[in-house]
Parts: C-alpha cells; structure tokens; sequence
C-alpha cells in the first residue's frame, strides 16, 4: 500500500480525467465520520462537509455510501443533495433510486420481512447483554457490541454462537466487522453490486472509493481498474492500493482531490485542438442525453 496524501499517480489520474466525469465514493463511519463507542452518536467529521463542498466545485460527484438508512445518514451530516447509497445501496436518493439493475420490489419486501424476523430473534437472545445494540435496518440487522464490557465477552460469544446455530436465522449471511455483525439476507446485493451500478449510471472517467471496513472491501474490488481505492489505516489484507493513516486524514485528501481536480487535464503534445467552422474550440464532455 501507498500512502494516498503523496502518490503522484492518483494525482495523474484526477488531472486526466474530466470534470464533472469523476466520482468520490465514500463510506461514512469511520471514513468520514470519527467511529465513537456509541452508533448513535456519530456525526461528520470536523471539515468533512467543506471538503465535500470544494470537491463538487471541482467538478466532482460525491456519493455516500453506508451501512446506515437514509434517514440515519442525513440526519448526522449536514450537506444536501448528495447521492446517497442506504443500506449498503439497497435504497438510494439522488438518480440513482430507479437505476435499472436493482433488486425488484418484490425481493425488497421479503428481505424486509426476514431481517425483521431476524432482529427480533436477535434481540432475544443477545439483547439482554449490557452494552450490547440490537440494530435492526430495513434490509440487515445488526449487533453492536463496541458498549459491552470486556468481562462479558464470553457470555456474549455463547449468545452469539446459539443465535447463529439456530433454525430461525438458517440461511441468513453473517459478516463481522469493527465491534459489529451484520447479519444480511441470502440475496447478494452490498456495496460492491451498489458501485458496480453507480459506474453503469454514471459512466465516470475516475472512481476514487474510500472505506475503512469489510464491507468496503467490495466496493474496492468492484471499482477495480476504473479508480482508485483508499483505506483508512494500513493494511496487508485489502484490496485498496492506497492509504491515509487516520479518519481525520480524509479532508486532506479531499482538498488534495480538489486541488488537482481544478487543474486542467494533461493533452499530449502532438493533438491539436479541434475548432468548430466559427473557429470556436467545441465544449468538453459528451452532449447531454
Ligand atoms: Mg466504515
């Protein structure tokens, strides 16, 4: 991994690319929101709204994409008319709610029935723990247990282990990360089928995605050779080339971000400009369609 502040290829990429053809795919907690003992808690980091604020101005398109409900995100970061992924993309806002390639409304209401199901069963058997948060999101549920007090790990593992063994919860996906477990539906759809829809709608020169966590592993994976990924703190078992050491680094990547995308894109020595007849050099960027 390269340290993301000072990789003179990620500044290449965003100056060749076009204005208004890039995309900042960004996770929230943890990546743009300091993580904090208490998930109900969290809120944009200090500078973050500004940093996304010059990233638009530079021609960038910001795209949030999170574990959290809609509702739950916009209520803890203060910019509007983002295009935002709920739900790790199983709701969206911003012209991407009807985006072909999602799951059907029908599919949509069953996860809902199951994960409601689930929470319940959940509660029951791990909810009593002190410390320990019973999620429950329209499309997975979720055990937060970063309150619990160390000397109750034990009792909380052989919980967990009666929850995941029983009938109620057979078929349903499990998957840890920090100080939580998902527990998700058999239908596949997560951040990396989100980004993988996102780039088909917006059809973006440069995908810079940015997460600190598991799931954003495949975001990672799916923006693949069209971007860039970059971690929050270093890790050998990623799949995003690039890093910044700490949360609060991210708004300097994204005045970094902007600052090059302000530049104008490299041309090569040998292409000239194209004039229209009136002499005048045609606009940039693909006619509207
Ligand atoms: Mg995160």
């Amino acid at each position: 991994m390269k340290p993301a502040l000072s990789d003179p290829a990620l500044r290449r990429r965003i100056e060749a690319s076009r204005p208004g053809r890039r995309i900042f795919l960004s996770d929230f907690d943890g990546t743009l929101a300091p993580i904090v003992p208490d998930f109900l808690k969290a809120r944009s980091g200090r500078g973050v709204e500004a940093g996304i604020a010059e990233l638009e101005k530079a021609g960038w398109r910001v795209v949030l994409l999170t574990g959290r409900g809609l509702k739950d995100l916009r209520s803890r970061i203060r910019t509007k008319g983002l295009v935002c992924g709920g739900n790790h993309g199983w709701e969206w806002t911003g012209g991407m709610a009807f985006a072909p390639g999602q799951p059907s409304a029908q599919v949509k209401r069953s996860v809902r029935r199951s994960v409601r199901n689930a929470a319940r069963l959940l509660r029951a058997k791990v909810g009593h723990i002190p410390g320990v948060q019973v999620e429950e999101k329209l499309y997975f549920a979720a055990v937060h247990y970063r309150l619990m007090p160390a000397f109750r790990s034990a009792e909380f593992e052989r919980a967990l282990l009666s929850a995941r063994r029983d009938p109620g919860l057979a078929g349903l996906r499990w998957r840890a990360g920090k100080k939580i477990w998902e527990l998700l539906s058999p239908v596949r759809w997560g951040k990396g089928e989100a980004a993988r829809l996102l780039i088909r709608r917006f059809r973006p020169d440069l995908v810079v995605a940015a997460g600190d966590d598991t799931t954003d592993e495949e975001m990672f994976a799916a923006v693949g050779k069209k971007g860039v990924s970059v971690r929050v703190g270093r890790s050998e078992r990623t799949r995003a080339g690039l890093y910044v050491e700490r949360q609060t680094d991210m708004v300097r990547l994204m005045r970094l971000m902007a600052s090059c995308g302000r530049l104008r894109p490299v041309r090569s020595r040998t292409s000239r400009p194209r004039t229209t007849r009136s002499g005048r050099r045609p606009s940039r960027g693909r006619s509207s369609r």
